[in-house]
């Protein structure tokens, strides 16, 4: 296995273009944008708000997250650079504490957005909402994932499944020279927005599933479709055809790996791998790993077309999310020609697409 650098080791490096911490004048609270490239557009990535202990953490999650995205939207082939924006909420309790309170974040926020003059976009994230982004849409136009009822593209939840969706029958080709999942087996881990999405389809789709959820109520669903409710660890070391993570990242390590039960793992959460040494253990195995950041990038594909000249045209925005099926094709062609993994060949295909803009 050749050995090209992973995307950890690549994101353990500060190439930013920009790095603006400023404290809000309403809030008090800090509001943070990282711009890791605009080469090639500008740098769009959701606001998070979270409690964090520490300032440099916070910092340190804008800047790493940030660089991630110039991966995702150059690997997708949209015309956007990396950005992050975070909002550092004072504590767990703050959101809870007032709308006042948490409005005023969010305008702060959209200052430290206007100040940027429109290399940054932002986008809803971990913490904030549709809801959110119209309030901060009072005070920079430089706002995506504005509902359908004011013109944005909406919840990217459906797009994001149906990019998982497609990457899943791009891996059952693969691995079975089928696409179809009628008659697969498929566990999926966290039924959420998008795991509960993913499930629905493959359920109408033909497939028999295996789901698991920690959250209790998500049993309904399961019921709904036939499927059959298991453990996390089973979910993860059943004989099933395609392991789909849906919920939090860093669930493949070395030792998960080893009692992987599927020959394909194709979900939509980030960050799947605990380290990037990880997709090399996966590839001995034998095992089909898709990367994350190329079958999650429908709701980012959805959201580029909300900037199109046209405005937002959903029909257009299902056509790109299933060209993740094409790109992922492409990984999967360059991997098995350079020997490398899927991830090594992702990587590689964003720096080539980085640097034909000249980042
Ligand atoms: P969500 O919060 O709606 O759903 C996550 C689900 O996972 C919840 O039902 C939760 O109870 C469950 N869960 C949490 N920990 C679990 C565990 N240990 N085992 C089993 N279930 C667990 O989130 P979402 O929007 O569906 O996103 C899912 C993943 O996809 C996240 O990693 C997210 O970062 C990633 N992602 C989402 C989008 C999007 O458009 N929503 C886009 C890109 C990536």
């Amino acid at each position: 296995m050749s050995s090209v650098v992973g995307i950890d080791r690549y994101l353990a490096t500060l190439d930013h273009e920009t790095l603006l911490v400023r404290r809000g004048t309403r809030s008090r609270c800090f509001t943070i944008v990282a711009v890791h490239s605009t080469a090639r557009g500008p740098a769009l990535g959701g606001c998070r708000m979270w409690h964090y202990g520490d300032a440099r953490a916070a910092v340190r999650d804008a800047l790493r997250l940030s660089q991630a995205m110039t991966f995702k939207s150059a690997v997708a082939g949209l015309p956007l650079g990396g950005g992050k924006g975070v909002i550092m909420a004072p504590d767990p309790a703050a959101s809870a504490r007032g709308r006042g309170r948490r409005a005023d974040a969010l305008r702060d926020f959209g200052d430290t957005v206007a100040a940027l003059g429109g290399s940054y976009i932002t986008a809803e994230d971990v913490g904030t909402s549709a809801r959110d982004m119209q309030l901060i849409s009072s005070v920079t136009s430089h706002v995506t994932g504005l509902s359908r009822r004011h013109g944005g593209s909406g919840d990217p939840s459906p797009w994001t499944a149906l990019g998982v969706e497609t990457a899943i029958g791009v891996c059952c080709e693969r691995v079975f020279g089928t696409p179809s999942l009628r008659g697969r087996t498929i566990a999926i881990s966290g039924l959420g927005n998008v795991g509960g999405r993913v499930a629905t389809a493959c359920a109408k789709a033909g497939a028999t599933l295996l789901v698991n959820d920690i959250d209790p109520r998500k049993r309904a669903l399961a019921d709904t479709l036939s499927a059959r409710w298991v453990e996390p660890a089973e979910a993860l070391t059943a004989a099933v055809d395609v392991f789909a993570p849906c919920a939090l990242g860093g669930l493949l390590d070395h030792d998960s790996v080893a009692r992987l039960g599927a020959p394909i793992v194709a979900g939509a959460a980030n960050n799947q791998l605990a380290d990037d040494d990880v997709a090399a253990v996966l590839a001995q195995r034998g095992v089909l790993w898709a990367p994350d950041f190329v079958v999650n990038a429908g709701g980012i594909i959805n959201i580029s077309v909300e900037l199109e000249p046209g405005g937002y045209d959903p029909r257009r925005a299902g056509r790109l999310v299933r060209g993740i099926g094409d790109t992922l094709r492409r990984i999967f062609d360059d991997a098995a020609v350079r020997d490398a993994t899927p991830l090594d060949a992702a990587i590689v295909l964003a720096r080539e697409r980085l640097a034909e803009a000249g980042g």
